[in-house]
């Protein structure tokens, strides 16, 4: 069934609100919501109609946010007004020197592994501020060792992004600029502001400690015969570098002569095997924020030392200098979050994928159930510290919470079943309310007898005689435990009162006929101090309501007196949160 054209265009505005609010990507759900407050008649049709709507989110999602801005205020010039007042409330501080209109900001990962959250916290503040200015973002994949990066990083990292919500308005490599990079470097080298230098990397590194220069950098060296030679392809991989003449006595160690260029051999997944000589870091940063118009460049605080030499480098080719901002990096405690401590479990086998939910990456705390909305108000209210405090994690998942809650649908998870047979119970019919609050996330209803099962934990508690109660059936009185190796295994009961006290127990339980098998994966931290925690992945094994196991992957919901929890796969879920 066709959209009529006035819920087509409500879903339009709608859509266009909602992504708006949530850094440029409308969320189907939402949408669907806000469409079903304001047209209750189209509930009964609304499978049916779904396709469409589908298309008009996706639609707006690929529209560019000053795109989308533009449709809305065409569409609907009085929403735009209420947005405005939203947008200027942001938390980032004000950035110095600041033009409306002009400010252009870039992230800078390198393809080098999956995107984890601590480029998030990198990619929001520099589009936020892109956004507060109505300025520029751009995204850069720093590319410049053929050994570390691949496609399917490339790839990854644009899609942590999409999934953020975060929409650069240019994607580039730095790999593209290399003809560019390399013309800057033989400058540098043709002007004295670098030389070749081919001692051994020990003999660098033991002299840089030293604060001695080597015979390299002496007068009377044949620095562009040298030059020739290192892009002629007359030196090995580890035979020649290209270093900035710094200062070797600087106490600032970074500016101890760094290198610029060092010759790598590898098959470079975007430029192939045919460039030989690669910049660092050191040099292709400053010289793509600058050639690329960036007026802020931000990074974290690990590279402050590098700042002199950052400068140094525009300074001396005489370019412009971007505004450098720096921000803490984010960890948690128990997680890690660095490509660098997470690829050895991965490497070793020890995690077997990137979206393993025990990892900070983008794709386990979307396959945890974490929405892109919390990651994002979550970095916003950190703001711009340089304090090196660790946020705790609970902070991360109260956002995650108040913005689930209210979709979740209420369903029952026992662990460890244990088998509770109600005498004289009759066979009935209950209907059982998805959510507390919330109707139109509907009912379910459950055949029960008198057999059902309740969780391990509540049976072991019990005593003969408690009185408890069965959320949203009846009271049950215990009348009898049976035990194996001191456990309780099964609860013989009778009917209790009618009286629901709030001292009594109130537990979830599963009707025996509808128990299905599932187990619930608890990500717990994934390093203990320094080292791997063998026991961060936890199993919890039991039964589900079957309405609960017909759900499809993806699917969030509550289980009752458990934690929210993500639909993985078939009889699996993963625990998001208490
Ligand atoms: P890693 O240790 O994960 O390899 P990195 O800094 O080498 O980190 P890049 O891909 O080079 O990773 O990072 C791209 C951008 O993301 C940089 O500007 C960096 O400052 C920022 N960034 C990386 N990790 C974090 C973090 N944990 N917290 C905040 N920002 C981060
Ligand atoms: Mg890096």
């Amino acid at each position: 069934m066709p959209l009529d054209s006035e819920a087509e265009s409500l879903v339009r505005v709608v859509a266009l609100k909602n992504a708006l609010d949530h850094g440029g990507k409308a969320q189907l759900d939402a949408v669907m919501s806000k469409l079903l407050g304001s047209r209750p008649d189209l509930r009964s049709s609304i499978k049916s109609l779904i396709p469409d709507i589908k298309a008009l989110v996706a639609s707006v999602n690929a529209m560019s946010a000053a795109d989308q801005k533009k449709t809305l205020e065409e569409i609907a010039p009085g929403e735009l007004v209420a947005k405005k007042q939203v947008e200027q409330k942001s938390p980032l501080p004000p950035l110095e020197g600041a033009e409306h209109g002009k400010v252009v900001t870039r992230f800078p990962p390198e393809p080098n592994g999956y995107p984890h959250i601590g480029h998030a916290k990198a990619a929001i503040i520099d589009e936020e501020y892109a956004r507060m200015y109505g300025g520029k973002l751009i995204l850069r994949f720093d590319d410049t060792n053929p050994l570390k990066e691949k496609l399917e990083y490339y790839e990854a990292i644009a899609e942590g992004l999409e999934w953020l919500g975060v929409k650069p308005d240019i994607v580039k490599n730095t790999s593209d600029d290399i003809a560019i990079l390399h013309d800057y470097g033989k400058r540098l080298v043709n002007s004295g502001g670098a030389y070749v230098c081919t001692c051994s990397q020990d003999r660098v590194r033991d002299l840089r400690a030293k604060g001695l220069a080597c015979e390299c950098r002496a007068d009377g060296v044949d620095v562009a015969g040298r030059l020739e030679k290192m892009f002629a392809g007359s030196y090995e991989q580890n035979e020649a570098i290209i270093r900035f003449k710094g200062d070797m006595a600087d106490p600032n160690t970074a500016m101890r002569d760094p290198a610029l260029f060092r010759i790598i051999e590898g098959d470079h997944p975007k430029v192939g095997k045919k460039v030989r000589v690669w910049p660092t870091y050191d040099f292709a940063a400053p010289l793509e924020d600058s050639l690329d118009g960036v007026t802020h460049a931000m990074r974290t605080k690990e590279y402050e030392l590098r700042n002199a030499l950052y400068f140094a480098i525009l300074d001396r080719l005489g370019l412009r200098k971007p505004a450098m901002i720096e921000f803490s990096r984010l960890e948690f405690e128990g997680m890690p979050v660095s490509k660098r401590k997470i690829r050895p479990l991965i490497d070793s086998g020890t995690i077997k994928s990137w979206d393993d939910p025990r990892l900070p990456t983008l794709s386990a705390f979307k396959r945890r159930g974490f929405v892109p909305e919390a990651i994002r108000k979550f970095v916003l209210s950190l703001g711009l510290t340089l304090a090196e405090t660790k946020p705790p994690f609970e902070a991360l998942e109260a956002f995650n919470r108040k913005i689930i809650d209210p979709r979740c649908m209420r369903l029952y998870f026992v662990r460890d079943p244990v088998e509770v047979r109600v005498e004289g119970a009759k066979e009935m019919q209950v209907t059982l309310k998805n959510h507390p609050t919330d109707p139109s996330l509907g009912s379910r209803k459950v055949r029960v007898a008198d057999r059902l099962f309740m969780a391990g934990d509540d049976a072991q508690n019990l005593k003969e005689g408690d009185e408890l109660r069965l959320i949203e059936l009846y009271n049950i009185k215990v009348a009898g435990l049976e035990r194996q190796d001191g456990r309780v295994r099964a609860v013989r009961a009778v009917m209790g009162g009618d009286e629901i006290r709030q001292s009594m127990p109130k537990v979830q339980w599963i009707a025996k006929n509808d128990i299905v098998e599932f187990q619930v994966m608890i990500p717990k931290a994934l390093y203990a101090g320094e080292e791997y925690n063998p026991d961060s992945l936890e199993v919890a094994k039991g039964g589900v309501e079957s309405f609960a196991a017909a759900l499809a992957p993806g699917a969030q919901v509550q289980f009752v007196r458990f934690g929210f929890c993500r639909i993985d796969r078939s009889n699996t879920a993963i625990l998001t949160h208490r």
